[in-house]
């Protein structure tokens, strides 16, 4: 039967208009409240760069990401929600909730790496949520670098070190929100000390034949001066290839120590922050940088605030012409130290490593030649430049040379960031420099380079430590993070510890580390170890990786098989 011509009409409209709505509402589109809500927060949306700087604020905020504010925020930054989205779920420090979800009033994070394990980390997080009740959410935390105030809790971003229940309950109580900083070298102190006079002596950053800044080049060349950031490839040399490059180049300074052990950046940055400041003024100069990112671990909650107002006093009062200085928060992903992935990160993107070539040097941050180095190298710019590079060279012990800062942690007296001549042995380090061994410890193991640098016995306690000197033994000192075991400890279990902490880390861009990482945990498990099989994934891991995250979480493991087969066996 036709239907009458009006009625016609009518449903043709209703599909029109059905179909209007639907095609409006492809996508996920904002609403009106969540649009207001990010607008009253975040500005600058048109610099993609700035991503994760606004999902920070967001975080914050809200003590989450609600769906509905990353709809809104991709909206404003004209970005695809899936972009918005994936760079949220990489970082740890994001959580993204449904928009009905209610967050906890609080999160305290437990640190679990080796040297907190080793305090009773664990007995901590077992007992903490029924202290502290429904509301405060209890989560396990991957190295929050105070391996030297073990075992260290984070509540509201503040460290609770050498934690126990009471302590953790008292902080949670105090509801102390602004970060506690620690006394410092300010600006008026470190200028009086003759602070800056280097900087303000060196003149116009881009004159490449500037006699002054060639000797300055010169100089950290003849110190032998490395990267310390675990990598080891020197300073001045990085210095030379980055300033050949055309310009623009931009400088990035890694202040993203990870690696478990590591303390030894935040420990300086604490003290002196204008001293690593000063040598990224130098090394800017010397090379010709136009803009610098300093990507600081989120981690480092006071450090942050510290840096902003030590930034601050040198923009109110420069000793020479700044380049421009952003200071960019990371969001808690150990990949993130490695230096592409900063690269990326610092971009508002995941913090995923490069294929390369193309190196840094050429094509790096933004896609200009970048100088990149970690914050001890620019720390010791200073006193080389003051003192000679003599006098750096004048260091060192067991035929090595030079200086190294070695954040000591686990059964020693007197944990902590030790200052000591290349190659010193670890005997000599519990011995001379920690006070020696805790009462009713003995050195039984030690790593030497934090949770990627392997695993030693105690019959090789005289070893040189430093770069080039610990691959026959299967291991490399990395960053100097030395974590020192005893016959209370287990070699297997420090291995399981590291192995956890590289699956929980990787960023699961390669298949070799995502799925190799997640296996050897479970193999790991077994009392005795399928030592055929992990083998096999060993050899996978570090012949497909991309990056060292994968090519090393090997070598704890490879320790193990090695000098401590009784444990596994
Ligand atoms: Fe990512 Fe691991 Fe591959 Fe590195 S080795 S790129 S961390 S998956």
């Amino acid at each position: 039967m036709n239907q009458p011509a009006t009625q016609t009409l009518s449903t043709v409209d209703d599909m029109r208009q059905t179909l209007r709505r639907i095609s409006h509402l492809k996508g996920r589109q904002p609403d009106a409240q969540s649009l207001q809500e990010v607008r009253a927060l975040v500005s600058a949306f048109d610099r993609r760069d700035l991503l994760i700087e606004h999902l920070h604020v967001l975080n914050d905020t809200y003590r989450g990401l609600y769906e509905r504010h990353l709809v809104a925020l991709a909206h404003d930054m004209k970005l695809p929600m899936a972009e918005v989205f994936e760079v949220a779920t990489f970082y740890h420090h994001f959580e993204v909730l449904p928009n009905d979800a209610k967050p906890a009033a609080l999160t305290v994070r437990v640190c679990d790496g080796l040297s907190c394990e080793m305090g009773g980390a664990k007995q901590l997080l077992a007992k903490l949520p029924s202290l502290l009740g429904g509301d405060v959410r209890v989560v396990s935390a991957p190295c929050v670098g105070r391996c030297e105030q073990a075992p260290v809790a984070v509540v509201h971003h503040n460290a609770v070190p050498h934690a126990t229940p009471d302590k953790v309950a008292a902080a949670v109580s105090a509801q102390a929100i602004q970060p506690v900083l620690p006394d410092y070298v300010d600006m008026a102190a470190y200028v009086a000390d003759g602070g800056y006079a280097l900087a303000a002596s060196l003149a116009s950053a881009a004159d490449l034949g500037n006699a002054k800044a060639d000797a300055v080049l010169q100089a950290m060349e003849a110190s032998g001066l490395r990267g310390l950031g675990g990598a080891g490839f020197p300073a001045g040399r990085k210095w030379r290839i980055v300033r050949e490059q055309a310009a623009p180049r931009v400088m990035a300074v890694n202040i993203d120590e990870g690696e478990p052990g590591t303390f030894k950046d935040r420990t300086y940055l604490e003290r002196d922050p204008h001293r690593f400041l000063e040598g990224m003024l130098v090394a800017a100069q010397v090379v010709g940088i136009d803009a610098i990112y300093i990507y600081l671990r989120d981690e480092y909650h006071g450090c942050r605030e510290l840096l902003q107002q030590a930034l601050a006093a040198l923009q109110a009062n420069p000793p020479c012409a700044l380049p421009h200085i952003e200071l960019r928060r990371g969001a808690g992903a150990y990949v993130c130290g490695e230096e592409s992935a900063m690269i990326e990160s610092i971009e508002g993107k995941r913090g995923e490593p490069r294929m390369r070539p193309p190196y840094i040097a050429q094509v790096g941050l933004f896609g200009k030649p970048t100088l990149e180095h970690n914050f001890e190298t620019l720390y010791w710019v200073r006193d080389i430049m003051q003192k000679g590079p003599q006098w750096f060279t004048s260091f060192g012990a067991n035929g090595r040379v030079g200086l190294r800062s070695f954040s000591v942690s686990g059964r020693v007296k007197q944990p902590g960031v030790k200052l000591a001549p290349a190659g010193i042995t670890v005997q000599a380090l519990i011995d001379d420099y920690c006070g020696g061994m805790l009462d009713g410890h003995t050195l039984y193991a030690y790593l030497p380079g934090g949770a990627s640098g392997g695993i030693l016995p105690a019959r090789l306690n005289n070893v040189p430590l430093d770069f080039d000197t610990l691959q026959e033994h299967g291991c490399f000192i990395g960053s100097a993070a030395v974590v020192v075991l005893s016959q209370h400890d287990t070699a297997r279990d420090a291995a399981l510890n590291a192995m956890q902490f590289f699956a929980h880390e990787s960023c699961g861009q390669c298949t070799p580390c995502r799925v190799g990482t997640a296996k050897a945990v479970q193999l790991m498990q077994a009392p005795k170890w399928d030592n055929a099989t992990l083998e096999d994934l060993n050899q996978v891991m570090v012949d497909a990786s991309i990056c060292g995250l994968g090519q090393a979480a090997p070598n704890p493991v490879r320790c193990v098989q090695t000098y401590f087969p009784h444990e596994v066996a």
